[in-house]
């Protein structure tokens, strides 16, 4: 999935707002919100049945499969911010109204992973990770010890430092072995978690050059050519890329 720079620092989706203002919504006129969250940005996630969470409570096992009584039957996901300060008691009852809502799995980024899975999964919800692969704004390990795995413009400025066009864009260059051996480790760790019923790449790219058309006038830019503040990356860092330093 590629998403581009919003307005909004946090470019995560928040069904808990939502969830702890109003009262519980039907499935139909959750699917009606939801409709209307998608075109406004926020994100429900949709896969076929191939794709299916496969760790539901058998007496919900059957009812999609039930229900669906067709060949064709889409499950519904949703993102949901896992940093909260919820304990087991509220993450289930956030959980069992999703699931009340027909939603089947959650994509979940941040938080306590073995709580809110274990909550979902109580819920009838399968619990997916969701993670930022080269955008590594959040992770300060990476940032304190090895700044040097961060991406350089054309202008020679890191992007650790001079994060392109909003404050969490901080990528790490993909050229460099080290980056690549440790992300490798931070997905397999959270892959061979039992916990844990898929791990989901996001940012898997460099920064963008040239934003959509769209969002130009957002960022007072004018990107009919390549600018090179944007453009990534000069780090250096393999000889086998188009590093021209
Ligand atoms: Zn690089």
């Amino acid at each position: 999935m590629r998403r581009g720079p919003r307005t909004d620092p946090n470019p995560w989706s928040d069904p808990g707002r939502r969830l702890s203002t109003d009262p519980p919504m039907k499935r139909r006129d959750f699917l009606r919100v939801a409709g209307g969250a998608v075109a406004g940005g926020a994100l429900t996630a949709c896969s076929p049945e191939a794709d299916a969470p496969r760790v539901l409570p058998e007496a919900d096992r059957a009812r999609p499969l039930a229900m669906a009584g067709a060949r064709h039957r889409f499950t519904a996901w949703t993102w949901v911010h896992g940093d909260r300060d919820y304990g087991a008691a509220e993450w289930r009852r956030r959980f069992a109204r999703l699931r009340e809502a027909g939603l089947d799995a959650v994509l979940v980024g941040g938080g306590d992973i073995e709580l809110v899975s274990g909550a979902a999964r109580a819920e009838g919800l399968a619990f997916h990770r969701w993670f930022w692969t080269l955008n590594r704004n959040g992770d300060q390990w990476a940032q304190d010890n090895h700044p040097e795995w961060f991406t350089v413009s054309r202008n020679l400025e890191s992007s650790l430092e001079h994060p392109p066009y909003v404050g969490y864009y901080r990528w790490v260059c993909p050229s460099r072995d080290p980056v690549r051996e440790y992300l490798r480790g931070l997905v397999g760790e959270l892959a061979a978690n039992p916990a844990v019923d898929g791990v989901h790449l996001d940012y898997v790219r460099h920064c963008d050059v040239i934003l959509p058309r769209g969002l130009w006038e957002t960022y007072d830019l004018v990107q009919d050519t390549e600018l090179p503040e944007f453009d990534f990356c000069y780090c250096g860092g393999s000889s086998r890329v188009h590093n021209l330093m």
